[in-house]
C-alpha cells in the first residue's frame, strides 16, 4: 500500500517514484497537500478562463503555488494548506470551478501520464524563473497566460500528438521567460563580468546565502553593510558574485560550501546563519538548525520564516544570530571538491558574445577544437562523478561552457585557458541556460550554419523540476544529440523516450571515455 506519489526528481526511490516517504524528505502529509495545491491551482485556471485578466493575486498564487512544489523547497504542511485555502479563495472570486482532484494527477494511460507530468514539472520549473522576475517587477502577458493555459491542459484529456505540441509550445514560452528574467536580473544587477570567488571564510561573524534570489540577496546586503558582518554565497547563488550590482559590496566576500547536496555535512557546527532562498533546502541536523532561516517559497517546520512585507524583506533575526554565533575566531581555509580553493564565474552572454571575434578567429585556426555545454544540477548519486571526469578528460583545444549547480562538481578546476580563454566558463545559475542559447545562436550566425551544425555538444545533468523547463526549450529550439543524466527521467515513459530518441538523439551519457570519443571521433 501506498501513501503516496512522486516521481518528479532524479533521486526518486528506486528510479520509479516515492510511495511511502520522500528520499528528500518530504513525507506523505506534504506530498499529499502539494497534489491537492496543484489539482487547486487547476480549478484555479479554469475559473480564470472566465475573465480576459485573472488579476495579480491569481497570478502571484498560481507562480507560488507551482513554485511551492519544487523539489526541496517546501516542506511545512502548514504553509502548503494555507496556499490552498489562499487559492481556492481566490478562484471562489473569479467565479469557481472545480479542483482537478489530487488522484487524477498520475492516473491513466503510462504514455499520457509521462507526457502530462512532464508539462506539469515543466511549468512548476518555469514558475520558479516567472516568480523571480516577478519579485523584480517584470513580468510577461503570454507567460503568464501560459501558466493558465498549461495547468487547464493538465486537467484535460488530449491525444498523445496534442501533447507533444502542448510541450513544444511550452517550451517556446518558457524561452520567453528565461528572457524575461535575464532582463529583469541585468537590468536591475548589470551584466555579470568574469569574477575570481575564493572558498576561503574570513574570521568573524557571516551569513551563508543559497538559492536563486538575488533580489534577498541585494535586501541582505544593504541591510548588513557596515554591521561587521560578511555575505558568502551558496550554491546556485555563486553567480551573484559577477552581478556589479551585487559585488559592488566589498563585504560579499566569497563562497561556502560545495553541491547542495553536502549541505548537512558542510554547515554542522559551523557558527554561521544561513538563509534559503529557494531550493535546494536539506532537512536541517540539530546542530545548525537554530542557525537556518527561509524565505519566499521555502518552508521547513520549526525553521524562522522571514516574511515579504510589500517587496521588502526584514533580515533582522538573521543578521541578529550572525552576531550571536560570532563566525570563527580565524580566518578558515576550504576547497572545492577536487582542492581548488578559486571559482570563477560571470561569463554570461555578454562577456562571451563581447569575445565573440576571438572565439571565432581560434575555432577558424583550429585553436578551438569544440565547445561542449556541461552544465545543469546537481544530486547526491555516485554516478554523478562522471561530469567531473568528463571535464577533466576534454582535450586542451576544448572549450567548457557551464551552468547552474552541477558545475560544483569541476569548477574549482583550473584547466587553462586558449589564447586567454579560460578553458571552464560559468555562464550562471540554470536560468541562464538563455545566456547559453544566445551564444549558440550567435556562432551559428557567425559560422552561417544551424546550432545543430556547429561543434558544441550538450552534456547536462538533471536532478529538478527547472531542468525539465529548460530541456523542453532546448528541444523546442530543434537542439538535438543532447547527452542527458545521470540516469533517465522516471517520468519519461518508454515510448515517450523513444519519441525523444527518435525525433530529438537524446542520448543517455554512458562513459566519459565512450561518449567523448562519440563526440569528437
Ligand atoms: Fe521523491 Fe524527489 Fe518527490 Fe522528494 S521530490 S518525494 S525525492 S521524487
Amino acid at each position: 500500500m501506498s501513501n503516496m506519489f512522486c516521481f518528479q526528481c532524479e533521486q526518486t526511490a528506486g528510479g520509479k517514484a516515492c510511495t511511502m516517504a520522500g528520499v528528500c524528505g518530504k513525507n506523505a502529509v506534504v506530498a499529499n497537500g502539494q497534489d491537492e495545491l496543484t489539482g487547486a491551482l487547476v480549478g484555479l485556471a479554469r475559473a480564470a478562463a472566465k475573465t480576459s485578466d485573472p488579476g495579480i493575486k491569481a497570478d502571484e498564487l498560481m507562480l507560488q503555488g507551482l513554485f511551492t512544489t519544487i523539489t526541496n523547497v517546501n516542506f511545512d504542511i502548514d504553509r502548503v494548506n494555507e496556499i490552498i485555502s489562499e487559492v481556492r479563495a481566490e478562484k471562489q472570486r473569479l467565479g469557481g470551478a472545480d479542483d482537478l482532484p489530487a488522484a487524477d494527477l498520475w492516473k491513466g494511460n503510462e504514455d499520457i501520464v509521462s507526457m502530462r507530468s512532464t508539462l506539469l514539472l515543466g511549468l512548476r520549473g518555469m514558475a520558479a524563473y516567472a516568480w523571480h522576475a516577478h519579485v523584480l517587477g517584470k513580468g510577461d502577458k503570454e507567460v503568464t497566460a501560459w501558466f493558465y493555459k498549461g495547468m487547464r491542459a493538465i486537467g484535460e484529456e488530449h491525444t498523445p500528438e496534442e501533447w507533444l505540441d502542448l510541450l513544444m509550445e511550452f517550451g517556446r514560452v518558457n524561452l520567453k521567460c528565461m528572457a524575461l528574467l535575464d532582463g529583469a536580473n541585468t537590468g536591475e544587477f548589470g551584466h555579470p563580468v568574469p569574477t575570481k570567488v575564493t572558498t576561503n571564510v574570513e574570521k568573524g561573524p557571516f551569513i551563508v546565502v543559497s538559492g536563486h534570489d538575488l533580489h534577498d540577496l541585494k535586501q541582505l546586503l544593504e541591510q548588513t553593510e557596515g554591521r561587521g558582518i560578511n555575505i558568502y554565497t551558496h550554491g546556485e547563488m555563486l553567480p551573484a558574485h559577477g552581478y556589479p550590482e551585487l559585488k559592488k559590496y566589498k563585504h560579499l566576500k566569497g563562497n561556502f560550501g560545495t553541491a547542495w547536496q553536502n549541505q548537512q555535512k558542510e554547515f554542522a557546527d559551523v557558527p554561521g546563519a544561513f538563509l534559503f532562498t529557494t531550493n535546494c533546502l536539506m532537512p536541517p541536523k540539530p546542530s545548525y538548525m537554530d542557525r537556518v532561516f527561509t524565505t519566499a517559497v521555502v518552508a521547513y517546520p520549526g525553521l524562522v520564516h522571514i516574511p515579504d512585507n510589500n517587496g521588502r524583506k526584514d533580515f533582522t533575526p538573521v543578521i541578529n544570530k550572525a552576531l550571536e554565533l560570532g563566525g570563527w575566531p580565524q580566518d578558515m581555509h576550504f576547497t572545492g571538491i577536487n582542492g581548488g580553493s578559486v571559482l570563477t564565474t560571470g561569463f554570461a552572454r555578454n562577456t562571451v558574445l563581447s569575445a565573440a571575434d576571438d572565439v571565432i578567429k581560434a575555432v577558424k585556426n583550429g585553436d578551438i577544437r569544440h565547445f561542449f555545454l556541461v552544465g545543469g544540477c546537481d544530486g547526491a548519486k555516485t554516478g554523478r562523478n562522471y561530469y567531473t571526469e568528463f571535464v577533466k578528460q576534454t582535450p586542451k583545444d576544448t572549450i567548457i561552457l557551464t551552468l547552474a549547480c552541477g558545475k560544483f562538481r569541476f569548477n574549482d578546476l583550473d584547466l587553462g585557458d586558449i589564447n586567454g580563454l579560460p578553458r571552464i566558463m560559468d555562464m550562471g545559475q540554470c536560468n541562464d541556460a538563455y545566456s547559453a542559447i544566445q551564444v549558440a545562436l550567435a556562432l551559428a550566425q557567425a559560422f552561417e550554419c544551424g546550432v545543430n551544425e556547429l561543434p558544441l555538444t550538450l552534456v547536462l545533468s538533471w536532478y529538478e523540476q527547472k531542468a525539465v523547463c529548460i530541456l523542453l526549450t532546448l528541444l523546442a529550439l530543434g537542439i538535438k544529440n543532447i547527452y542527458v543524466g545521470p540516469t533517465v527521467p522516471a517520468f519519461f515513459s518508454t515510448n515517450v523516450l523513444n519519441i525523444l530518441v527518435d525525433k530529438f538523439g537524446i542520448k543517455p551519457i554512458s562513459t566519459p571515455e565512450a561518449d567523448l570519443k562519440a563526440i569528437l571521433g
